[in-house]
C-alpha cells in the first residue's frame, strides 16, 4: 500500500478523496467508488500500488494510437479499479472489482522499468482499466520511465481533477482519451460520470503538448446524429481538428447484452462522414 495523494482528512476519521470529480467521502475501513483507495485509520491508501493485475506487450495501435510511433510495441500494464461504471465495459473483470478479487504481480516502479528494458520496449502504456485511479503508481512509473529515456502512454476516460492531471501531464508523451458521449445525462446514466471534466482533460493535455488521440465508442441508441455533430464541432472549435478520432464499434458486453447488437457498419461510416464534414482530419473506424 501507499498513502494516496490528493485527499483531505475530515471529522470522525473520514477522508475526502480529491483525485477525481466524484470527491468520495470515505469512512474508515471502506473504499471509494473506484475500489482501489481505502481509508485505513484516517489515512487514504492506494490498495493497488505496485500490484498490476495485467501485463502484456501490445502493438501501439491497440491503444489505439495510430499517429504515435506506428508499428512499435509497448509494455502495457493495469491495476484493478476504475472511477467510471460503464455499462458496456469490456474489461469489467478487472475494472469493477475489489483488488483482492484478482490475482496480481508484485512489481515496484523500478521493476516495471527494468521489465520494459529487458523486453526492449521503449514505451510503457498505462491502460485496460483507469490508470488515474492508481495515480500514485502510474505517476512513479512515469517519472522513472522518463529518467530512463522511455515514453509513457496514458489510456484513460479522462475523468480526473485538474491539479492531479496538471502534475502528471509533463510525464505523459501520448494519451488516448475516451470521449464517450456529448450529453451530460447520458454520461451519468451509462457511465456514472459527467462530460465537463473530460472536456477539461482534453484541453489540459492539449495545452501540455501531450500527443492526443480520442476514442468514441458508438453504442447504438445512446446518441443522436445532432449530438455527434456537436461533439465534432466542439473538437474542431477547440483545436482538435488534427487529433485522430477513433470511432469504435460496440459489441454487446457486461450489462449491455439483452436487446443490444453490434454497431451497424453503416452507422460508423455515416459518423465518419459527419466528422469529416465538421473538419476532423483523421477519422478511423475501430473494432471493424
Ligand atoms: S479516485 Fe476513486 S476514491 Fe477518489 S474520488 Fe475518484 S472514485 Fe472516489
Ligand atoms: S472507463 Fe473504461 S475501464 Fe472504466 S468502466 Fe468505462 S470502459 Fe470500463
Amino acid at each position: 500500500m501507499k498513502e494516496c495523494l490528493f485527499y483531505s482528512k475530515q471529522s470522525d476519521g473520514e477522508v475526502r478523496c480529491n483525485l477525481c470529480p466524484h470527491h468520495c467521502l470515505i469512512k474508515p475501513g471502506t473504499t471509494g467508488l473506484c475500489h482501489s483507495r481505502k481509508n485505513i485509520d484516517g489515512s487514504l491508501q492506494s490498495l493497488v500500488y505496485g500490484k498490476p493485475c495485467s501485463l502484456a506487450i501490445d502493438p501501439i495501435e491497440k491503444k489505439p494510437l495510430y499517429h504515435f510511433h506506428p508499428g512499435e510495441e509497448c509494455l502495457s500494464l493495469a491495476c484493478t479499479g476504475c472511477n467510471l461504471r460503464c455499462k458496456g465495459c469490456q474489461n469489467h473483470e478487472i475494472s469493477q472489482v475489489e483488488p483482492s478479487d484478482v490475482e496480481h504481480y508484485e512489481l515496484r516502479p523500478e521493476e516495471v522499468i527494468s521489465l520494459a528494458i529487458k523486453y526492449k520496449q521503449s514505451i510503457i502504456a498505462y491502460t485496460y482499466t483507469e490508470p488515474l485511479t492508481w495515480y500514485e503508481y502510474t505517476f512513479d512509473c512515469c517519472k522513472l520511465a522518463h529518467e530512463k529515456g522511455l515514453k509513457n502512454v496514458l489510456v484513460s476516460a479522462g475523468y480526473v481533477n485538474e491539479e492531479p492531471l496538471r502534475q502528471i501531464a509533463p510525464f505523459i508523451d501520448a494519451a488516448n482519451i475516451d470521449l464517450k458521449y456529448f450529453n451530460d445525462e447520458t454520461y451519468r446514466r451509462m457511465s456514472a460520470a459527467s462530460l465537463a471534466p473530460v472536456l477539461q482533460t482534453l484541453n489540459i493535455l492539449r495545452d501540455n503538448h501531450v500527443w492526443l488521440e480520442i476514442t468514441h465508442l458508438m453504442i447504438p441508441g445512446t446518441e443522436t446524429e445532432d449530438e455527434f455533430r456537436s461533439m465534432c464541432a466542439w473538437l474542431v472549435e477547440n483545436g482538435f481538428a488534427d487529433t485522430p478520432l477513433h470511432l469504435s464499434r460496440f459489441f454487446p458486453r457486461y450489462k449491455l447484452t439483452d436487446g443490444y447488437r453490434p454497431t451497424p457498419i453503416g452507422t460508423l461510416q455515416r459518423a465518419r462522414q459527419i466528422a469529416e464534414q465538421e473538419g476532423i482530419k483523421h477519422v478511423f473506424l475501430g473494432n471493424v
